[in-house]
């Protein structure tokens, strides 16, 4: 579960919590989702799952472009990556962000409303590629997030898209196509049915008005299973039910707009056990750190996958605290029943002083937390390239290949 690198770098951590990146796996993971997708397929990495700037850098190799959300991050992107294209999407775009993103010269924008489309029209002072983000029917499934096919802040319903296309003329906006992101935690055949829908609409769309489309933006929302943390979403499934599309839509380009599904894995969040403790009937453990560093198991409520890394020194004279062969809850510190990483979960052995290695960290973890209830310190951050423990190579054979400076 946790690659050898991450567990001798969190080993050997001095300072906890801290958040592992194994930039070595995820140069490895991005280049098989690559890999997996037919060539003409636009790979974007939607970088509000994780900003972190050495990993926007290791996934550029395989990427087209990133989807960016807001005029911080669009800033934030272009300086960590200026080479690679950026689609500005989300909701509630303000004058100022679009201002910035002209001049940054953001290279498509995803437009979410008339109003939106009519500031950026009246901004506009050169041709502008825009894309109308749409919220098509979405049939129910399991998905963990659903933004289409019901009402929502995000996109045009499809006859608001419809009475868009007269406020176009006379302006500097160039529409390239359409994009949607219906929902997210989808496999890959619902994803490959709802990229076909998306499509299919666009394509019904793009004739009955003569647009000359030749962008199909179908999002992201790969699904993570956080129950299974060394299962992957099929991306061979994937990329051949997209090969499928292509060959039905030989004018369009396709894009796909993944997050947490390119940087999940590559995330470790280690802490140490504090204290633990029976309360009635049921064995807790309190770690260092806890949902404020590591908000995704509160956010989605589940239990955080994790691996305990033994350490044997236990300085106090004191009997150490332990639970053997017993169900354990893995709390943090903050003073609220909500702070729970994990459990209850079957463990062999757990003491104060071991480590907790917590799986899946590498998306909507870190940057989706709130870190200041409580005032704990920060987890450091540490970044695994190439150099980092050649001795423990988990894939020798990509070892020279890596970029991720
Ligand atoms: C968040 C988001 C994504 C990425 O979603 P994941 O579930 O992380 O793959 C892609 N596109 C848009 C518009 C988004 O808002």
């Amino acid at each position: 579960m946790i690659t050898s690198r991450a567990a001798a770098r969190a080993a050997a951590l001095a300072a906890l919590p801290a958040y592992v990146y194994d930039l070595v796996a995820l140069d490895d993971h991005a280049r098989r989702v690559r890999q997996a997708l037919p060539g003409p397929v636009e790979l974007y990495y939607a970088a509000k799952a994780n900003p972190d700037p050495r990993l926007l850098r290791a996934l550029a190799p395989h990427l087209n472009g990133y989807e960016v959300s807001s005029g911080a991050e669009l800033a934030h992107v272009r300086q960590a990556v200026p080479a690679l294209p950026l689609a500005f999407g989300a909701p509630g775009k303000t004058e100022a962000e679009l201002r910035r993103a002209l001049e940054l010269g953001v290279e498509r924008f995803h437009l979410e409303s008339a109003h939106e489309l009519r500031m950026l029209a009246h901004l506009a002072d050169r041709p502008v590629d825009v894309l109308l983000r749409v919220n098509l029917p979405q049939p129910a499934s399991s998905a963990a997030l659903t933004m289409g096919g019901r009402p929502s802040p995000f996109g045009l319903d499809p006859g608001g898209a419809e009475r868009c296309l007269p406020l176009l003329d006379g302006t500097a906006l160039r529409l390239r196509g359409v994009h949607a992101h219906l929902a997210s935690g989808l496999d890959a055949d619902t994803l490959v049915a709802t990229a076909a829908r998306i499509a299919d609409w666009a394509a019904r769309f793009d004739t009955r008005h003569r647009l000359g489309l030749t962008e199909v933006n179908v999002g992201g929302g790969m699904a993570v299973d956080y129950r299974a943390p060394d299962s992957r979403f099929d991306w061979e499934r994937y990329g051949t039910g997209l090969a499928r599309l292509l060959r039905e839509h030989p004018r369009y380009t396709f894009r796909v707009e993944p997050g947490r599904a390119l940087s999940a894995y590559c995330g470790w969040y280690v802490t140490e056990v504090l204290d633990l403790k029976h309360s009635h009937g049921e064995a807790f453990a309190v770690l260092r750190g806890g949902t404020h560093h590591l908000r995704t198991p509160a956010a989605k409520g589940h239990s955080q996958p994790f691996t305990v890394l033994p350490r044997d020194e236990w300085p106090h004279p004191w009997p150490r605290p332990a639970v053997e062969g017993e169900p354990v809850t893995l709390a943090g510190q903050l003073c609220t029943p909500k702070d729970v990483l994990a459990g209850p979960a079957p463990v062999d052995v757990l003491r104060a002083g071991d480590l907790v290695a917590f799986a899946l960290a590498g998306a909507y973890a870190w940057n989706i937390s709130h870190h200041d209830f409580l005032m704990h310190p920060r987890p450091d951050f540490h970044h695994l390239d190439h150099s980092d423990h050649p001795e423990y190579p988990d894939r020798p054979d990509q070892f020279d290949a890596v970029a991720c400076q």
